[in-house]
């Protein structure tokens, strides 16, 4: 079986001085390729650094939500060259009503920035969006979706969000909260966007699944939550792998072979 972990976060301080093991455990685990995104300008060169280092690992460019800062306008005009760095995404970028850590206002402001250079350099997008779908719609409409399309992360909206969603390229990818396997909501919602537009994540170190959740998450307990996934379908971990692997390496342009 082959598996893409989309959204991890390899750059934490978790992971330092731990990577050579976890990336051979998530090798071990029929990981081909996992997507690790910075949250903060200050991240960017360890992104890229860590996936110099491992041919598993790609690599996205981003402020988070949770941790945008007004000088970060400055600086996000530096992912004009996210392509030439060797990015195969932009993100983790989002909008989130839940958090008052960072105001509304500056985080449209920075993300509709980072939305904009994504679509004019068309590198996919990974979306962070808790609370904020009407928002994020707002955007689809005025500044749209790169070609590539993106990804919504730990997508946590309704059946009608998601299908209104797709109409503009979103995918949605899950991790650890399918293993809790106590949402009729996030059924339907699987089910309505399987196979096309489904991906795996595990979000590592964050949303471990209930089976390993007394530690932080890494990417190799993806295969707990592709057994969640194929228990919601009704569909053999097989197919969904095959189906999730082949989504992701065709929005963010890998080989995952
Ligand atoms: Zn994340």
């Amino acid at each position: 079986m082959r598996l893409v972990d989309v959204h991890c976060h390899l750059e934490s301080d978790v992971f330092s001085g731990r990577l050579d093991s976890i990336i051979a455990g998530a090798k071990e685990a029929g990981i081909v390729k996992l997507i690790t995104s910075s949250i903060v300008p200050e991240e960017w060169e360890l992104s890229e650094s860590i996936a110099r280092r491992y041919a598993l690992v790609e690599f996205a460019l981003g402020v988070h939500p949770w941790y945008g800062r007004e000088g970060d306008e400055d600086r996000i005009g530096e992912l004009a060259h996210s392509r030439e760095r060797g990015a195969v995404g932009i993100g983790e970028i989002g909008l989130d009503k839940k958090t008052l850590a960072v105001p509304m206002e500056l985080q449209k402001r920075l993300f509709e920035r980072q939305l904009s250079i994504a679509r004019e350099i068309d590198l996919p997008v990974i979306v962070h969006c808790r609370g904020a779908f009407d928002e994020l719609h707002f955007y689809l409409k005025k500044t749209g979706l790169p070609a590539r399309g993106g990804v919504i992360h730990s997508f946590s909206g309704s059946v009608e969000i998601a299908v209104e969603f797709m109409k503009y390229g979103f995918s949605f990818s899950f991790g650890g909260a399918l293993t809790y396997r106590n949402s009729r909501k996030k059924e339907a919602v699987l089910k309505a966007v399987y196979p096309d537009h489904l991906m795996l994540e595990t979000d590592s170190p964050d949303i471990p699944p209930v089976e390993a959740k007394n530690a932080p998450n890494v990417p190799a307990n993806i295969l707990y939550n592709l057994r969640a996934a194929s228990e919601i379908l009704g569909e053999s971990e097989e197919c969904i792998a095959a189906a999730t692997t082949a989504n992701a390496a065709r929005m963010f342009g890998f080989s995952a072979d």
